[in-house]
């Protein structure tokens, strides 16, 4: 509610104002009637300066030009009084005199209140429009950080069904804390979702947000570490208060990598009293706070490390680019209403590489083409004129020739299959990337590592074996794989000699190549097999290797 007044102290005084001014106008007429005795009188009335009586009901009140007077009523005669002057009878008992007095001052004091209150808006208006110009010069906008109602629900995301599943439960949580505190169950403060820009990461956390009816807060990380020094560890510390106030609530944070990209390198230390705050918070609710903050990035490897530790973003979610399937649910949705002649497994299959932005980016320029043709309905054919346009704004959008396709298929399939063998564990892996599981171990044993190595040299490997040839797609796979050698060698003395030395560096990943090799050799029905669903269906599954594997061996 607005307060009515700055201070107490300003309403008791200007109540004591209004007692003394009607106690004073009370007095005057009290304190000003003079008493007269009955000669005053007659003379009074001779001299014909009474130019109005009026009879109360024990006096009766006599006005003069300048004065009043009062007499008593028995000792005059009305009748002489009424032949000089007009004569005005008062009717009420002193009772209602008093209430109608009462009445005045509450009603005064009323006036007064309000006027006070009125007073009192308007300078909070002139306040608050002082804060705003204020804000103004904030690079936030207005500082003040509200949380939208997300509309959008899991049923809008079209396709990355196992994206939701994994989130399902996050929204369980928010939609019943009790239950889960009553089990004792703790469930992560963070879910980091990763994948490559367009995916629908920001889509799907505001659908966790939606299935919940909870409120949403986004915030882009790049934003925090643009702004004055000092102000993006208190927006942290800002944001979070008012998610907690809000529980249960969803912080999402964008491009989380902008404050928590790992430390060292060039120093920056306004990211990292963001990033320090961020961490504080994190560890600072309970996690029956029902607050989930949920981060998105398209580089994982490049995040600190302390974000990633336990009861922080300890949930990963990886979202790839749509696989054929998800691709065709896409296009669906985003087709859905519109006239089309199309054939929309066509257009999944001529849009490998396509992010759901980018999808939707294609449905529209199309519907823009059909249009421009004055056409009644949108043809497979405005599709294909347009692609090119859409893949141009793409940076790194695949778009493979069936042979570059057959390429690549047998290189994730030997990445797939080895990664299966060697355990090293993903859910999923497409035809354009993959994701192997392997952020998550504090202490990491050689044979592990080494394991990793492999999978990330298979790929080489096997176009080796079938094509003879290598082909630049190994590229990120290889420096990944040089990377962990080098690690192991200089970080963790995994090395022949304790010194860390090149030739050792060398000898693990040599080693490496020819087991990998040796071991593909004996592969090459399911390598086929594998191969060819990944063509077919840009993806598969661990579970689904196992089952090949289990035909074959
Ligand atoms: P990210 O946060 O991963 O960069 P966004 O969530 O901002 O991606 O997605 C951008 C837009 O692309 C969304 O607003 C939506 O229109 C579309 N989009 C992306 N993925 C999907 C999907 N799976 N289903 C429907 N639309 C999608």
């Amino acid at each position: 509610m607005l307060p009515l007044f700055k201070s107490q102290k300003l309403m008791l005084s200007l109540m004591a104002l209004t007692f003394l001014v009607t106690l004073l106008l009370f007095g005057y007429v009290r304190i000003e009637a003079k008493i007269i005795d009955l000669p005053t009188y007659h003379a009074l009335l001779e001299s014909g300066s009474i130019q109005k009586a009026v009879v109360e009901e024990n006096e009766v009140v006599l006005y003069t030009s300048n004065d009043r007077y009062i007499i008593i009523k028995d000792g005059i005669d009305i009748h002489t009084l009424l032949k000089h002057v007009p004569i005005e009878v008062k009717t009420q008992n002193p009772l209602l005199q008093e209430l109608i007095l009462i009445g005045v001052l509450l009603g005064a004091m009323l006036l007064l209140l309000l006027y006070a209150r009125k007073k009192r808006a308007q300078e909070l208006q002139k306040e608050s429009e002082k804060e705003q110009k204020a804000y103004a010069f904030d690079p936030f906008g207005a500082s003040i950080i509200r949380p939208v109602r997300s509309r959008i629900t899991f049923k809008d995301v079209a396709g990355i069904h196992d994206v939701k599943e994994e989130l399902e439960e996050i929204v369980d949580f928010l939609k019943n804390p009790l239950k889960y505190k009553r089990y004792g169950i703790t469930l992560p403060r963070g879910v980091l979702l990763i994948g490559p820009p367009g995916v629908g990461k920001t889509m799907i956390a505001k659908a966790v947000a939606g299935e919940a009816s909870v409120p949403f807060f986004y915030q882009s990380g790049a934003t925090f570490v643009q702004i004055y020094v000092g102000m993006g560890a208190k927006r942290v510390k800002e944001l979070f208060s008012q998610a907690k106030a809000n529980a249960p609530s969803i912080i999402f944070i964008d491009e989380i990598d902008a404050v928590g990209r790992a430390r060292g390198g060039m120093r920056n230390d306004e990211r990292e009293s963001t990033l320090n705050q961020l961490l504080t918070e994190m560890d600072g609710f309970e996690e029956s706070s029902g607050v989930i903050v949920i981060a998105a990035t398209n580089k994982i490897e490049i995040i600190d490390e302390a974000l990633l530790r336990s009861g922080r973003f300890d949930r990963r979610v990886f979202i790839s680019l749509p696989d054929k399937n998800d691709r065709q649910e896409i296009l669906k949705a985003y087709l859905q209403g519109k006239p089309t002649n199309v054939n929309v497994e066509e257009l999944a299959t001529m849009s490998v590489g396509f992010s759901g932005a980018a999808l939707a980016t294609l449905v529209n320029e199309a519907a823009i083409n059909a249009l421009r043709r004055s056409a009644q309905t949108i043809e497979q054919s405005d599709f294909m004129a347009v692609r090119q346009k859409v893949l141009m704004g793409k940076k790194k959008v695949l778009s493979f020739s069936n042979e570059e396709k057959k390429i690549q298929a047998l290189y994730q399939a030997a990445k797939a299959l080895s990664a299966y063998w060697f355990e090293i564990d993903f859910d999923k892996i497409t035809i354009v990337n993959d994701r192997l599981k392997d952020m998550d171990a504090e202490i990491e044993s050689k044979t592990h590592m080494l394991s990793k190595i492999k999978v990330y040299l298979s790929g080489s490997a096997a176009t080796k074996m079938v094509y003879h040839e290598k082909f630049s797609n190994a590229t990120e796979d290889l420096s990944r794989a040089i990377e962990i050698a080098k690690t192991m060698v200089e970080a963790y003395g995994m090395g022949e000699k304790m010194i860390p030395n090149e030739g050792d560096v060398m000898l693990i990943l040599e080693n490496a190549q020819k087991e990998i090799a040796h071991f593909l050799e004996g592969m090459g029905k399911a390598l086929d097999v594998i191969a060819n669903e990944l063509i077919e269906k840009e993806s598969i599954t661990k579970l689904r290797i196992k089952e090949i594997m289990d035909e074959i061996l």
